[in-house]
């Protein structure tokens, strides 16, 4: 395979799993690892399902994730 990939011709960006919060779920902006509400928490980019929540008192998903808060959020987090 080597000589095969030419480089330098064009930049392939790669997609990121930004990190997630294992405390309150809130997803990180690119290039962040730590939540700035929970900087003992642990992150990780294991987690699934993206919600953007614009008004956390009339959101039925936000009260039952407990956010108070607008901003993206991770429905399920896996902290190991
Ligand atoms: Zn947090």
């Amino acid at each position: 395979m080597l000589g095969l990939l030419k480089t330098g011709s064009r930049v392939i960006k790669l997609v990121k799993i930004p990190f997630a919060c294992g405390e309150c779920h809130r997803i990180m902006d690119d290039g962040i690892d730590q939540c700035r509400h929970h900087p003992s928490a642990k992150v990780t980019t294991d987690w699934q399902g993206y919600v953007i929540v614009w008004n956390p008192q009339r959101s039925e998903i936000a009260s039952r994730l407990n956010i108070d808060e607008a901003g993206r959020y991770a429905l399920k987090v896996n902290i190991r």
